[in-house]
């Protein structure tokens, strides 16, 4: 018999349990109202992570504890709500309950929330031999091996290897490779050459290697061209169209047969659900769980998903809504509204999402903006990137500490972050 996790007995309250707590877990845990259901939010993580910083990380600008939250500080003064760090593995739909790995946990309602991973697209050798940046502690990494290349460009015994040691691959050409790409020839420009005087960074080069017909392919073609203009400006090279073959280290085969040297590979391009496993067949549609506009699952009422790992296809979305943290957020709002109304008597509503535009960051004082019928680039687009992303942060104290490492970097054309802390194995949590 499966051991049954540890969590007091909900009453006569209805239990709803939410598995991940990212944008749309944390979103629906914040706005449902707990005098109505007792609400059991479980991650892997006992922190919240606010993906689009990501990069900023992996380059030194910020500190990852500027953009993760903990869950139990989020939820201290609630009542009804117990907050448990497990990894989910199955949901056993007829016995109404999901199996983690600290014990069963029953449901009443459930809500799958558990967003996305990084795609390698079968080649599974990549994931081994290559970087991602989908956690703040894969970011972390990344800024290590940022860092670690230019302790050993010191030590390289010819030219060959230095060129080497010096090259970066970004692999998508998506925001995340666009703001990736422009940090480096940013930190390339202004920083680099005055911590490390003794190289000579023409030799560094930073290549953007994209399988689209164009940079930001969900933005508009005024955000791409913009995009690919200030990027080449800042000499960073774009292979467009043309995908990554393979990485033997050291090299990287693209498949217009060119091959590029390198020893730093960062892969960001693409994503894979994490739909959490053991409903019927039905319930799947291109990996991702397939939902009505109530967001519950294809043949369940009782079990609900939202986010990236939710599937909606209905008139209004042909195709789905695109995997982006507006969607996840309206998704876990209009579903906090529609079990609060259950639980009040009152009736449901359709989800609708409302699109508040997209913008992306191409380094400093440049950026792009599609808003409406407004498509924009430069220093005005830059500023409300900023703005934006600091009102979105989650905590005060966070806000504040990236407003005070973003001012303090434009002004002194440095990021003070450079810091290699290297976690020792602990025998207190496995290694990942
Ligand atoms: C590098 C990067 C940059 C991005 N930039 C932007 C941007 O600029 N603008 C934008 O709109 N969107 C951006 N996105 C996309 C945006 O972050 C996602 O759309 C959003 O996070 C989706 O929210 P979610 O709640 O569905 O999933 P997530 O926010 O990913 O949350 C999922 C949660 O589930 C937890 N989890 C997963 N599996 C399990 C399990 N089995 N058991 C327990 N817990 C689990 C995870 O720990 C995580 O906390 C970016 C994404 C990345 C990776």
């Amino acid at each position: 018999m499966s051991q049954i996790a540890n969590i007091p007995d909900s009453g006569s309250k209805k239990r709803l349990v939410i598995i991940g707590g990212g944008f749309a877990g944390l979103e629906l845990a914040k706005k449902i109202n707990k005098s109505h259901y007792q609400v059991v939010l479980i991650d892997k993580n006992n922190y919240y992570q606010f993906q689009p910083l990501f990069y900023q990380v992996a380059t030194g600008g910020l500190e990852p504890s500027s953009i993760s939250y903990p869950h139990r500080k989020n939820f201290q003064k609630n009542k009804n709500f117990h907050f448990r760090m497990c990894e989910a593995e199955c949901v056993e739909a007829e016995n109404k309950l999901v199996k983690t790995n600290i014990g069963d946990i029953t449901y009443d309602y459930l809500v799958v929330s558990t967003g996305c991973d990084t795609n390698y697209f079968g080649n599974d050798s990549l994931k081994e031999s290559t970087f991602a940046l989908k956690t703040v502690s894969e970011s972390l990494l990344l800024r290590n091996r940022i860092l670690l290349s230019f302790e050993e460009a010191l030590n390289a015994k010819d030219d060959k290897e230095l060129r080497e040691i010096l090259s970066f691959v970004i692999v998508g050409g998506g925001a995340t490779g666009v703001e990736l790409a422009g940090a480096l020839a940013d930190m390339k420009k202004s920083i680099l050459p005055k911590d490390y005087p003794e190289i000579d960074f023409s030799k560094m080069e930073i290549h953007l290697v994209d399988a689209s017909p164009r940079l930001l392919f969900a933005m508009s073609e005024k955000a791409s061209e913009n995009a690919a203009k200030t990027l080449r400006g800042r000499g960073v090279i774009i292979h467009q169209d043309i995908s990554v073959k393979s990485y033997n280290k050291p090299c990287v085969e693209i498949s217009d047969g060119t091959h590029l040297y390198t020893r730093n590979v960062f892969w960001v391009a693409g994503v894979k659900p994490n739909s959490l496993k053991g409903l019927e067949e039905t319930a799947y549609n291109r990996g991702r769980l397939a939902v009505n506009e109530f967001n519950q699952v294809q043949g369940y009422d009782d079990i609900f998903a939202i986010g990236d790992t939710a599937l909606l296809i209905s008139d209004n979305s042909p195709k789905g809504h695109p995997q982006v943290a507006q969607v996840a957020l309206q998704m876990a709002k209009r579903l906090a509204k529609n079990l609060n109304n259950t639980a009040e008597g009152k009736s449901w509503d359709k989800f609708s999402y409302i699109d508040k535009g997209s913008l992306a960051t191409i380094g400093r004082n440049a950026a792009v903006a599609d808003l409406g019928k407004f498509r924009f680039g430069g220093w005005f687009a830059w500023w409300l990137w900023l703005w934006v992303h600091i009102l979105s942060i989650v905590g005060m104290r966070n806000k504040v500490s990236v407003f005070i490492d973003w001012v303090w970097s434009y002004l002194n054309y440095d990021v003070s972050l450079r810091l290699f802390i290297r976690p020792k194995f602990n025998k207190m949590y496995k290694e990942e």
